[in-house]
């Protein structure tokens, strides 16, 4: 059933293959009008055809009035796809995914972290035949809590995971055509695109890029939402959790075991033991949750309009 390679896709000529250029936005405001400024030129100066699909998820601020003015100057390469609500970045991402129309698709953050002139790096390196092209943060301009935690997160996934990505949370990446056509099959609501498209590439690379401080507006992640997000990629690339758990059962029962046969008991024992109890119950009822999100098969996003050439009335 599957699309693993689209044999037609690679017959298309390298100057006629379309880039498409995937863009979350929640209340960017600050960022959009510099974001945009800086975009074109670099866009242009691939002499491509390419198309911007701006994602709004759902922002308070002025973010979509900004980006209608800008589909509105350039109707021929900018779509708006305008949520219902806040979905979440990945969430978002997925949905410009199916808009898109290019043989090779980049994501981006909204906020200028990622610097746009990075893309023609990107796209020479899926253009040599690359299907993933992912990225590490060169010096990255993130709070010392984040980029420690970050280090220690990337470590501890790519152990439970199985993959070898440096930095999961870069989102300025590249994909090919292929790649996309089989993550818009996947019909999972809790996901995480970079781990996703990992799982399904057969010639990945992955590459610095340069990394900028928020100059405007504030990180939407807070640490709630950041460790949702952990868990979200843990959940939905392995069972490694579930399966130490009980492993861990087995080699507590075998301690108590012991323990009772040498008649020792204490306070401290049955802290640490009811710790790890309540955090493998936990980890259990994550796993367990995002089952029953999948069985419930919402709509992962609702779309409020689609604003594009010949349709924005
Ligand atoms: N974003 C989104 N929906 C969300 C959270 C974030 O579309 O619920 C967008 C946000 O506007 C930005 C990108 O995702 O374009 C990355 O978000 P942010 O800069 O807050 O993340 P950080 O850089 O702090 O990891
Ligand atoms: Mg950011």
């Amino acid at each position: 059933m599957t699309k693993l390679h689209n044999h037609e896709s690679k017959a298309v000529k390298l100057n006629e293959k379309k880039i498409s250029l995937v863009i979350p936005v929640y209340n960017e405001e600050d960022n959009l009008p510099e974001l945009f400024r800086r975009l074109l030129p670099v866009m242009e100066s691939l002499e491509r055809s390419y198309e911007i699909i701006l994602i709004n998820d759902g922002s308070k601020d002025s973010s979509l009035p900004l980006m209608l003015r800008e589909q509105k100057s350039h109707p021929q390469t900018v779509r708006v796809i305008d949520f219902n609500g806040n979905f979440g970045q990945h969430t978002a991402i997925l949905a410009g995914f199916k808009s898109a129309k290019g043989q090779s698709i980049i994501t981006l953050d909204a906020d200028l972290q990622n610097p746009p002139e990075e893309i023609p790096k990107l796209i020479s390196l899926l253009d040599e035949g690359h299907d993933v092209v992912g990225t590490v943060r060169k010096k990255r301009k993130d709070s010392f809590f984040r980029r420690y935690a970050s280090k220690i997160v990337n470590k501890i996934m790519n152990k439970v995971t199985g993959f070898s990505i440096h930095d999961y949370g870069c989102m300025l990446r590249g994909y090919s055509r292929e790649i996309i056509d089989i993550i818009n099959e996947c019909g999972e609501v809790s996901t995480f695109i970079p781990a996703l498209a990992q799982k399904f590439a057969v010639n990945p690379i992955e590459i610095e890029v340069s990394h900028s401080a928020r100059t405007a507006g504030e990180s939407k992640y807070n640490l709630f939402r950041l460790i949702r997000l952990q868990f979200d990629l843990m959940t939905a690339f392995s069972m490694f959790p579930l399966q130490m758990i009980t492993i861990l059962g087995g080699i507590i029962f075998a301690v108590g075991v012991v323990l009772a046969c040498l008649g020792i008991f204490g306070h401290a024992l049955s802290f640490l033991l009811a710790g790890i109890v309540t955090t493998c119950t936990g980890i259990t009822g994550e796993y367990t949750g995002r089952i029953y999100q999948e069985v419930r098969k919402r709509p992962r996003y609702v779309i409020r309009k689609i604003y594009e050439e010949g349709n924005n009335v």
